[in-house]
């Protein structure tokens, strides 16, 4: 998505040669207008799909999740973290946090994700995709159907492609970082 491959070239900055910040537009300060584009895009290419449901995880995926399903006209759930009042029956999976250190618990409610459903994963970052890979299994384990993992940026030189794609899960990004070097983002157009 070439406006968000041009404002990563241009405007992120890059920690190490790991972590991508796009705070003053996505993780920190939101800007409306641009998010909802996002969202839009990511939703003509998830709409093949026919989800019921976007299932995202707190706290920095619920404003992609929102857009993206308020441009599906479908509810947005997302994993609560930090265990926790929730309905019982809910389902819970123990994720290490990428960017804080430390782990999370990720918490669904069997109330909000139902056997019926037709799932999309919608996340601000995949790097090792351990918050996706849970998310698949806890709405897997609601009995309900999973048919596409999306991602605002995608991080290619980490594990979450290989291991979502291992689920048998198809991916869809907006932006495909293959390095960071030199205080830069490297990226690759993806191919539209
Ligand atoms: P994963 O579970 O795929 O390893 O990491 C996914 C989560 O970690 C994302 O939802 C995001 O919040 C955070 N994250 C991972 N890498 C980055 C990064 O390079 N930049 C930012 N801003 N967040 C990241």
């Amino acid at each position: 998505y070439a406006p968000l491959v041009r404002r990563i070239e241009a405007e992120a900055t890059v920690i190490g040669d790991q972590v991508l910040k796009i705070d003053h537009f996505l993780n920190h300060r939101i800007e409306p207008r641009f998010i909802t584009e996002m969202g839009g895009e990511l939703a003509r290419r998830l709409a093949q799909f026919e989800p019921s449901v976007v299932l995202t995880a707190e706290a920095s995926g619920i404003a992609p999740g929102l857009v993206v399903a308020q441009a599906l006209d479908i509810p947005l759930v997302y994993a609560k973290k930090y265990a926790p009042q929730v309905e019982s029956p809910a389902i819970a999976r123990v994720i290490p946090s990428p960017t804080k250190g430390g782990e999370t618990k990720l918490v669904l409610s069997q109330r909000y994700i139902v056997p019926s459903d037709r799932v999309v994963i919608v996340d601000d970052f995949l790097s090792n995709g351990r918050t996706a890979v849970a998310l698949i299994e806890m709405a897997r384990e609601a009995g309900a159907q999973v048919l596409c993992a999306s991602f605002i940026v995608e991080k290619r030189f980490q594990q979450g492609h290989a291991a979502i794609e291992a689920l048998g899960v198809p991916l869809a990004t907006l932006a495909q970082v293959e390095a960071l070097e030199n205080g830069r983002a490297l990226l690759t157009q993806p191919a539209d």
